[in-house]
């Protein structure tokens, strides 16, 4: 009788869902601070920020002479998901779970989901770096 393998794992690949929900065991429980985005709190004051007149529109955009209030992509055309047409609260400095950046007004900005995806992938690699660096997983 064959020996069965010595993992944790049964034999055969998870399925990309199992995966994805293991990946987001991990990270929440390497980011405790995530759970602050579902807090009452933070729903309430990312509302008021985006309804303040300096926050109307995406702050990279603006930069690169496009007033894109969310409905429109960095390259100007039209916003094709709707899921998509907001303004996002960005936290220009890493916070790393300090609630005093995290909470910190000045250190938000509004930005489009496009400028937030390339934002948030260049921090998962510094983030991947990080941890790679710290010898951690
Ligand atoms: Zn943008």
């Amino acid at each position: 009788m064959a020996k069965k393998p010595n993992s944790f794992r049964p034999r055969g690949m998870p399925t990309a869902a199992e995966r994805e929900r293991e990946y987001d065991r991990q990270r929440n429980a390497q980011r405790p601070w995530r759970k602050w985005y579902f807090s009452r709190r933070w729903k309430n004051e990312r509302l008021n920020f985006l309804s303040e007149p300096e926050n109307q529109f995406c702050r990279r955009c603006q930069a690169a002479g496009l007033l894109n209030p969310g409905t429109m992509r960095p390259d100007g055309s039209l916003q094709r998901d709707p899921r998509r047409m907001h303004l996002v609260v960005h936290h220009t400095v890493r916070h790393h779970g300090d609630p005093s950046l995290f909470w910190d007004r000045s250190l938000w900005e509004p930005i489009c989901p496009d400028h937030h995806d390339s934002e948030a992938q260049a921090e998962e690699r510094a983030f991947v770096a990080e941890m790679a660096r710290r010898g951690g997983g």
